[in-house]
């Protein structure tokens, strides 16, 4: 398999085919606009000092200042974030947020550290990076094992470099420190929104499809909230050390107080009557109407792809599927709503919060489900027409849309 960079591009030539794009301006596209390496130095409780490689890539600014979460993760590498911030850069052009795409990680298991190492490393990723970040220049976010604590330490840590509070630097924010209502299951809830408008196009059943979570952290709960309330069956979810599938239906309240409990859903059977445990890699091919990957890159690969048994497959996490696997999942007829467009409502939310940020004038949640909702819709019809009877794939179709948007930004500064 090629690196995940080189499938992210792969998506950027299947695209162009489609469109009249000067090569200068394609080249522009095919290599991130700047890229930061450091290795962060951390005091640890001990009194040793530890190095974690770390990074920040701003892929393009055409569209408007770089947007894009920071993850921390073992495996976090330049790949991977080149590969997010060009994902991200594609996702703003899809929900017509003014917004070019950046990405941001450390390479480190956040796990392994107390609270008050994690705070040292949170705030030493901004000393290293203030230079790079900035309301109007690039705005990190929370991706991966960071969250609105993280976001507190690290939007406290710019406002004491600068001598000034800057809200607008950081988005996912705790909402008493400027963040937005509505920020915390924007992503889970775009991506619901979305289902729920391609609903009949997609043959799903009016009440009771049945669904499958890859992953059951921020943006898979909220997602399964919001399906269980209206009516789904959620038939199974997984985490990073085990899967649980019950046909009869799991509550994702009960599942996620488990999780919480005992910090993982290994051994959850006790908890959800009828449930059985199973391997991550076995619940990924169990028969479903909607698979739901929220975890991790590249899950449906070459190897596997031919024996997922889904109707659709709505992409939460980035990146899930490979481009081989692609060609394998249409030809067996499944349709992919894709990541830059099923995930984007958490961008979406954090743009509101950045608004609100620079305005000083702060929205009711319902405001902000209003309008998210308007765009997912908006975009998801968008993708669905553009695909209909034509020969091209829903992910081609988005990356036709948002390559298009993209270009003629970068075109009318040439
Ligand atoms: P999270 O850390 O809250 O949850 C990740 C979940 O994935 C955890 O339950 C973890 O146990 C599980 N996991 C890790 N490795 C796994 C594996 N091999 N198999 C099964 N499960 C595994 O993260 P999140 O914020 O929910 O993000 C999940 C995905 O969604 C990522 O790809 C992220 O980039 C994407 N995403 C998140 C947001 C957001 O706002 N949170 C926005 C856009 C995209």
């Amino acid at each position: 398999m090629s690196s995940t960079f080189q499938q992210a591009i792969r998506r950027l030539h299947d695209a162009a085919q489609y469109l009249s794009i000067p090569q200068e301006l394609l080249q522009q596209l095919e290599v991130p606009q700047e890229l930061t390496s450091v290795h962060l130095r951390v005091r640890m409780d001990d009194g040793s000092i530890r190095l974690f490689p770390a990074w920040r890539c701003r892929y393009n600014d055409g569209r408007g200042p770089t947007k894009g979460g920071i993850r921390f993760h073992p495996d976090v590498s330049i790949d991977e974030v080149m590969s997010l911030a060009f994902w991200m850069t594609f996702k703003c052009a899809v929900a017509g947020l003014p917004y070019g795409g950046a990405k941001g990680g450390i390479q480190v298991d956040p796990k392994s550290l107390s609270e008050r190492e994690l705070e040292r490393l949170s705030r030493s990723y901004i000393r290293a990076f203030s230079h790079v970040i900035g309301p109007d220049r690039d705005i990190p976010a929370p991706d991966v094992n960071t969250n609105a604590k993280i976001m507190a330490w690290m939007s406290d840590e710019y406002a004491t470099l600068r001598g000034a509070a800057c809200p607008a630097v950081i988005t996912g924010k705790p909402v008493p420190l400027g963040g937005s209502l509505g920020r915390d299951d924007a992503t889970g809830r775009g991506g619901f929104y979305v289902i729920e408008e391609l609903k009949e196009q997609l043959g799903l059943p009016e009440k009771g499809a049945r669904v499958i979570f890859q992953g059951f952290g921020n943006a898979a709960y909220a997602c399964a909230l919001l399906m269980h309330e209206a009516g789904y069956k959620i038939i199974g979810a997984s985490d990073s050390k085990g899967a649980l599938y019950d046909e009869t239906g799991i509550d994702p309240v009960l599942l996620m107080e488990y999780k919480r409990k005992h910090g993982t859903l290994q051994g959850a059977k006790s908890s959800v009557e009828s449930a059985r445990s199973m391997s991550n890699a076995e619940l990924l091919t169990q028969a479903c109407d909607i698979l739901v990957p929220a975890a991790l890159e590249n899950q449906i690969r070459e190897d596997n792809a031919a024996q997922v048994k889904a109707r659709v497959i709505l992409e939460l996490a980035n990146g899930p599927t490979t481009a081989e696997a692609d060609a394998i999942l249409e030809s067996n007829g499944i349709v992919v709503l894709p990541d830059i467009l099923a995930n984007a409502g958490g961008v979406t939310v954090s743009y509101f919060e950045w608004v609100q940020g620079r305005t000083g004038m702060y929205w009711t949640e319902e405001e902000v489900h209003t309008r998210l909702k308007e765009i997912m819709q908006r975009e998801a019809r968008l993708m669905w027409d553009r695909q209909e009877g034509k020969e091209f794939s829903t992910r081609k179709a988005i990356y036709v849309i948002a390559l298009d948007r993209l270009s003629k930004a970068l075109q009318a500064a040439m």
